[in-house]
């Protein structure tokens, strides 16, 4: 039997659907199953799809499934869970779906698969250490979504600002995905020419600008629930991204959430860094050589997600 790639989707919710439409249109895997606790929407979504086939660059097998799937699966994309209820505080959710999560996981690995976990359930940088636990993995091939999202934002606005291709601005956000992560200025160039310099170049430059970047990148997302309800464009394709390197042993950099193990002088955390990805999942974590505020910043971020943490996984 000639081996192809397969992609297990568990979720079709926003995300999920979103993530399942880009990638079929962007030919990167032969198999798709579509597994969701809402059968009826996995198998409508499961219809729907395969009634684009037709327009689609290349072929891909699209079918509702069950958890057995997984087993020939390459790739496991999370994006099911509960979402935050009014009332409900963040460890709230962060409970609701660790316990999830074990019950998702438990039957994966029950299905002997053996391949690559990809989270993007919130909050992720914790689900990805949860699923790292769960499955007993290892760390490299369980992969958090991270700060790809916002690091994506972050390229966009600054190449606005600057109206350069966001595609030749490299910049990162790193840390958790969510109100403590940052902004790495100190490596921060467009086209190898520190952003400094741009800065200096632009006739009505202020350095507020800047900040104002940052914040709008970090408060994204609540910007865009209150006008719609749920962000899903940008982070499928920022998953689809993800898949692409894995499935085509890409070796490209990312900024996902990685397992450190001493990295960023930090340890037992998963975290939004950016990594070298290939169909290993994470070849090696890039440590950037962060100025003493960044340190001091990513630090508290690591922290933030450990407080959060240690009263759920002490249950497991
Ligand atoms: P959604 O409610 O539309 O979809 C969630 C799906 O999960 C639903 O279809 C639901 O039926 C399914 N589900 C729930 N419990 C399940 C279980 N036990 N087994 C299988 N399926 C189950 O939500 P959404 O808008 O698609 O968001 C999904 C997640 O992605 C949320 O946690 C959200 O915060 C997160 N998200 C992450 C990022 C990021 O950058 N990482 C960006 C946007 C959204």
């Amino acid at each position: 039997m000639v081996k192809v790639n397969r992609v297990a989707l568990i979720g079709t919710g926003f995300v999920g659907s979103s993530y399942a439409f880009a990638l079929l249109n962007q030919g990167i895997t032969e198999e798709l199953v579509l597994i969701d606790l809402n059968e009826a929407k996995a198998e409508g979504d499961a219809m729907d799809l395969n009634h684009g086939l037709p327009f689609s660059p290349s072929r891909t097998k699209i079918w509702y499934g069950s958890y057995n799937d997984c087993s020939q699966a390459d790739l496991v994309v999370i994006t099911a869970g509960a979402s935050q209820k009014p009332g409900e505080t963040r460890l709230d959710l962060v409970e609701k779906n660790t316990k999830i999560f074990k019950g998702i996981v438990e039957q994966i690995m029950a299905s002997g698969f053996d391949g690559i976990f990809l989270v993007a359930t919130n909050p992720v940088d914790i689900l990805t250490y949860a699923v790292w636990k769960f499955s007993g993995l290892p760390k490299e091939r369980v992969i958090g979504s991270g700060t790809i999202l916002d690091t994506a934002r972050f390229r966009f606005l600054l190449g606005e600002y600057f109206d350069v291709d966001t595609r030749n601005v490299h910049a990162y956000i790193i840390g958790e995905h969510g109100d403590t992560e940052l902004p790495v200025w100190s490596h921060a160039d467009i086209a190898g020419t520190k952003i400094s310099d741009w800065s200096k170049n632009k006739q009505d430059y202020k350095p507020e600008d800047l900040d104002n970047i940052f914040v709008n990148v970090r408060d994204a997302a609540y910007h865009i629930i209150e006008r719609k309800g749920a962000t899903y464009y940008g982070i499928a394709m920022g998953l689809v991204r993800l898949t692409k390197a894995i499935l085509q042993d890409e070796n490209s950099v990312l900024t996902v959430s990685a397992y450190l193990g001493g990295e960023y002088g930090q340890k037992d955390i998963y975290i939004g860094v950016p990594a070298v990805v290939n169909h290993s999942g994470i070849r090696q974590v890039v440590e950037l050589d962060l100025n003493v505020e960044e340190k001091q910043k990513f630090t508290n971020s690591v922290n933030v997600l450990k407080q959060t943490m240690g009263p759920v996984f002490s249950k497991y």
